[in-house]
């Protein structure tokens, strides 16, 4: 990052163009072969890392991992996805492609660059819908209905290889030149390389250099010289010991059942996600249907709130927010509604907090934009007093539906009416007792039951979890003037759909009942008539609150307000085998649940973790125990 770009911002590539071809600025060395860029890409990458061989022999469930040195067009990915395609693996294993790069090219550039390749056209069009804005850290993109994973680290390479967790079964070195790009090739580079690769892990690169070919020498890998492609004369190919086939044939879950309990969002997520990596899964929840609860809400809110400083907070808060977007896009069917959200500056002291927050952050207009009231005005389609940040790919969903559209999967066995009692471990395998006439018996569980969670926890000791009581109000839509976008601040109101606007939601600590209060319904009111008094239409019959319609629900969520995804750990900090933890998702699940399913799939299907290890401690159980006490733990207690 340079003194003229703030975080999370990145700088760009400044490209230009030769016959074509694009050159960096920066590096003045080009990004593929002038003689025929794709050719280069298979000759080099694609055929000396014997890539259709080995993509033959991936099993079900299984997946092969392929990192990179500098991203840079693309071009090698979309080869390495064409290949994969080419072998016609099943649609329950998984290529996963890690890459790095520190000056990611915008999308107008990487648009141009991959046109040159016709028959990659349909690859690069889908790349290009999900690529994302350039700002700094880890992106994941689930592609081909998640056959192609891409980990797409915006960032320096040495920070790339310290904070994400994989390993690979073949690399693709792809810096510039090592004159030109010497950081790329660096001792460090290379030893990290060694660390994230498996037994076998064989690699491939264009350059011939001497030292590049030590220093892979000194880490471990037997090289070899080749002939080069086009006007290179020699490329190097390497591997270490071992046979690569052990590694990336493995299928870490297939005929390995897993529970998990509640089918909210979360665990509606996170069972779809390893339904589809090639898992059998028994969702179990005590209501007749998945989306009752919490996540039952008629309508719900794609929101988050980005602190002042870009710290780990923050950075969790815009991977979520930027994976969700495009996860619904994607997969939210009928039930997403991308109309845009403000986050309105609905008193001075949010004014306050939004200009230190814009002053302090730099982000593309593509993930948020401050407004005044007149461009806020226009956007929601009604007048209003202030302006606010203007989020144009997020929106609404409906929860509940969405929840069962998910499950509705093969690989999904639905176990409702089913209330767990008591998780117990027996024999390698946990034991899930409750209301249904036998155990539920599975080698994991997941326990994504939100506020119910903390009783399911086989230990003695006590987590920091609260249950915060919310209830919405549903508003007949002839009583607003409708504002055609999410409008949040204290709370939220959504654009109106089938006749109704969802209001809300209600914050109560004290109050734990199921029923629908009036008193709620006031406070929703009132806290409407004070964020955004122009959507309520004065012109129509005054709302009685106590003749509203809703619904209530409770919200887990953690003393630091951050969510739980990750296995269970006792107080001392030693692992539970084969129990995690999935909740603490507050009132952001619709935000945090997409991204941290697809981690939670990632550990236990043993594929490369979309976090950072960064924000991976942020979401870890250990922090929510309550500081030690002089009661003992016990598991089954
Ligand atoms: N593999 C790319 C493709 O298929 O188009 C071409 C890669 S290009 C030869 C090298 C890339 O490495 C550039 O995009 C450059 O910005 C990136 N790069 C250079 N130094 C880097 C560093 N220290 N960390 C991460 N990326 C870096």
């Amino acid at each position: 990052m340079t003194a003229e770009t703030r975080a999370p911002s990145i700088e760009t590539a400044v490209i230009k163009w030769h016959d074509g071809v694009p050159c960096s600025t920066r590096f003045d060395d080009i990004y593929f072969s002038r003689d025929d860029g794709l050719e280069e890409s298979r000759h080099v990458f694609i055929r000396h890392n014997q890539l259709a061989e080995r993509f033959a022999r991936v099993s079900a469930g299984g997946s092969f991992v392929i990192a990179e040195t500098g991203f840079g067009t693309g071009l090698n990915f979309l080869a390495a996805w064409q290949a994969w395609e080419a072998e016609n693996p099943g649609d329950d294993r998984c290529l996963h492609f890690v890459s790095a790069e520190r000056f990611p090219l915008d999308r107008e550039d990487l648009s141009q660059a991959l046109s040159l390749w016709p028959e990659l056209g349909d690859y690069a069009a889908r790349l290009l819908e999900h690529y994302p804005p350039p700002v700094h850290g880890a992106h994941r993109l689930v592609l081909a209905g998640g056959r192609i994973r891409l980990t797409l680290f915006f960032g320096d390479v040495l920070e790339a290889w310290r904070e994400l967790d994989f390993h690979a079964d073949a690399w693709f070195l792809d810096g510039f030149a090592p004159a030109k790009n010497p950081g790329m090739w660096e001792e460090a580079a290379i030893t990290a390389l060694r660390r994230h690769s498996k037994p076998g892990t064989t690699l491939a690169t264009f350059t011939a250099v001497g030292e590049v070919r030590r220093l892979l020498t000194n880490a471990g890998f037997n090289m070899r010289k080749l002939p080069g492609f086009g006007r290179k004369l020699e490329m190097l190919a390497g591997q270490l010991p071992a046979e690569p086939e052990v590694s990336c044939t493995k299928s870490p879950i297939a005929s390995r059942p897993i529970a998990i309990i509640g089918a909210g969002v979360a665990g509606s997520l996170l069972a779809r996600n390893l339904a589809e990596r090639g898992c059998d899964v028994t969702l179990i929840d005590k209501a007749p249907e998945a989306g009752t609860a919490a996540s039952g809400n008629y309508q719900g809110a794609l929101y988050v709130k980005l602190g002042v400083e870009f710290n780990d907070q923050a950075k969790l808060g815009l991977s979520s927010l930027l994976f969700s977007q495009r996860y619904y896009a994607q997969s939210g069917g009928e039930y997403w509604h991308p109309t845009g959200l403000i986050q309105l500056a609905y008193n001075d002291s949010e004014a306050n907090r939004q200009s230190r927050f814009t002053a302090r952050n730099d982000y593309p207009p593509a993930v948020l934009s401050a407004v005044n009231a007149s461009e806020a005005s226009r956007l929601a389609g009604i007048p209003l007093q202030s302006g606010g940040l203007w989020f144009p790919h997020s929106g609404w969903l409906e929860p509940g539906m969405l929840c069962r559209s998910l499950t509705n999967h093969p690989r999904i066995q639905r176990c409702f009416g089913f209330d767990v009692h008591r998780l117990t471990p027996c024999n390698g395998k946990w034991h899930v007792a409750g209301t249904g006439e036998q155990d539920v018996v599975a080698d994991r569980v997941v326990i994504c039951a939100g506020h119910l969670s903390p009783k399911l926890i086989p230990l003695r000791n006590e987590f920091r979890f609260r249950t915060i009581r919310g209830q919405v109000s549903h508003l007949p839509e002839s009583s607003l003037n409708k504002p055609a976008v999410v409008l949040c601040g204290p709370g939220y109101i959504n654009p109106a759909h089938q006749g109704i606007a969802l209001a809300g939601a209600s914050f109560d600590l004290h109050d734990h009942s199921p029923a629908l209060s009036t008193e709620s319904h006031r406070e929703n009111l009132s806290m409407l008539a004070s964020m955004v008094p122009e959507a309520l239409n004065v012109k129509a019959e005054p709302i009685d609150p106590a003749m509203l319609e809703g619904k209530v629900g409770f919200r887990c969520t953690t003393h630091d307000y951050q969510p739980v995804a990750g296995p269970l750990s006792d107080s001392a900090g030693r692992i539970l085998e084969g129990i995690d933890l999935f909740t603490g998702l507050g009132s952001k699940g619709l935000s945090y649940a997409p991204l941290l399913a697809e981690y939670l799939a990632d550990r236990i299907s043993g594929q490369p973790q979309c976090l950072p290890a960064s924000l991976a401690r942020r979401v870890a159980t250990l922090r929510c125990h309550r500081p030690k006490t002089s009661q003992s733990e016990t598991i089954g207690a």
